[in-house]
């Protein structure tokens, strides 16, 4: 990999807190990444390299701003680490800039409309959050205008001003947040200009995106991501494939043309209506895509006694459920394959899975979020046969002091 120049940012000095391994060079980030894995999963199997990106700037396809006064006057930002205090935030170095232009517009246009940040003490003013998707494709951007209560005076205007700065910005949506959470969205919404959603495309299949639907922020490294993902199944066309925690459909619909069926299941309505119309939009006929909690879906499915060949499970940072991994052991498929953005969830998962007699085939870290603590692992579980061994991958040192039992015996094999 080529040598990537370090950045220095004075917002790190400042508390945003955003980039914690910004002052690392890229190589050393995905040794530390690789070794963090280790440490945690290298008791399952023999790691393979992480992979990297030759990109690790202005990556991120999204950005959430929120609201605040600055210097008197309505400004937006990130909250410094650890409080709710904002930061002001007018570029970073790992968002697309077309998204630092289009929030700027949005600030701009807020000013002229004489909009008030929401005081998330007083429950004073209106405006909370700016939320912006940006498409490689299309070089189009979403923005998402998250209100503390449904009027918004002078709507017209507001959208006139933010499309004269940023003609970018095809679409506006008013998401309309009354609740005092932390969560950014509420749950009602407005469409006050264009389509209401955006379309990306990834591995070869375009995929409408709406404001609430979860979408990875590193397109290239999703590509890569999910190549892995759907390489480790082996597809050849025959299996029945489900996809749990599907979202838009992104890994069900990339898979499908390898696939005889692919049957998608996730919570959120919003993602499963855009995976639906992926799917006819992009003419794939092999594909269903359910509403509901993966683990009540799969519970059910394996009551019935249904068979599918090749599970792919991508749940969010919480990871999976006990219920859902006996049932998946139930189903009895021919592998998993499980993606995950929290390594500490994935762990406490593959110990169930293992304990079940799943063998871990492989282990693949892939770096989506360059500049922070963060990483995508993707493991391959299959039936273990009695006769099969595991080369595992442990430092002695690294293991933690619960592992006694581990460790000697470790040591036995080793010695
Ligand atoms: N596979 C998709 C989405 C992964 S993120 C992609 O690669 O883009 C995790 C997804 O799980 C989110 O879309 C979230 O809405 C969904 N989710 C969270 N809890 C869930 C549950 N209990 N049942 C089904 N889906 C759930």
């Amino acid at each position: 990999m080529m040598a990537l120049q370090q950045k220095r940012c004075e917002l790190e000095e400042q508390g945003c807190g955003g980039c914690n391994l910004l002052s690392l060079p890229y190589e050393k980030q995905l040794q530390k990444k690789q070794k963090e894995l280790k440490a945690l999963l290298g008791k399952f199997r023999k790691l393979q390299p992480i992979l990297g990106t030759e990109e690790p700037w202005h990556y991120r396809n999204k950005v959430i701003s929120t609201f605040t006064y600055h210097e008197r006057k309505l400004d937006s930002g990130i909250y410094i680490q650890g409080t709710h205090k904002v930061l002001p935030v007018k570029s970073c170095l790992l968002h697309q800039p077309a998204l630092d232009e289009a929030v700027e517009a949005v600030r701009q246009a807020a000013r002229v409309c004489k909009y008030k940040p929401y005081d998330e003490e007083r429950h004073t003013g209106l405006l909370r959050h700016v939320l912006a998707r940006h498409s490689l494709l299309t070089d189009e951007v979403m923005v998402v205008l998250v209100t503390a209560s449904p009027v918004l005076p002078g709507a017209k205007n507001f959208v006139k001003e933010v499309r004269r700065r940023c003609p970018k910005v095809s679409t506006i949506i008013q998401n309309i947040n009354p609740r005092a959470t932390s969560a950014v969205l509420g749950y009602q919404e407005k469409i006050l200009c264009g389509r209401g959603y955006i379309e990306d495309e990834l591995c070869g299949v375009r995929f409408q995106i709406a404001a609430s639907s979860f979408y990875q922020v590193n397109p290239k490294q999703t590509e890569v991501l999910y190549q892995t993902a759907i390489s480790a199944a082996k597809l050849d066309g025959s299996q029945s494939v489900l996809d749990a925690y599907c979202g838009v459909g992104t890994i069900g619909l990339t898979a499908a043309g390898k696939a005889r069926s692919v049957l998608g299941v996730e919570l959120n309505k919003k993602a499963v209506q855009c995976a639906l119309e992926n799917a006819r939009k992009n003419g794939i006929k092999n594909a269903r895509f359910l509403c509901e909690d993966a683990t009540k879906f799969i519970q059910k499915m394996a009551d019935r006694g249904e068979h599918v060949d090749v599970v792919f499970m991508d749940p969010p940072r919480a990871g999976s459920t006990q219920e859902f991994l006996d049932a998946v052991s139930r189903m009895k498929p021919d592998s998993i394959v499980y993606i995950s953005c929290n390594p500490e969830t994935l762990k406490r998962d593959l110990e169930i899975l293992v304990k079940k007699d799943w063998k871990v085939e492989m282990i693949q870290g892939v770096d989506l979020f360059p500049g922070t603590k963060h990483v995508e692992t993707v493991v391959l579980l299959s039936q273990q046969k009695p006769d099969d061994t595991i080369e595992i991958d442990l430092d002695l040192d690294e293991l933690d002091a619960t592992s006694a039992e581990l460790k000697a015996t470790y040591k036995e094999i080793k010695d």
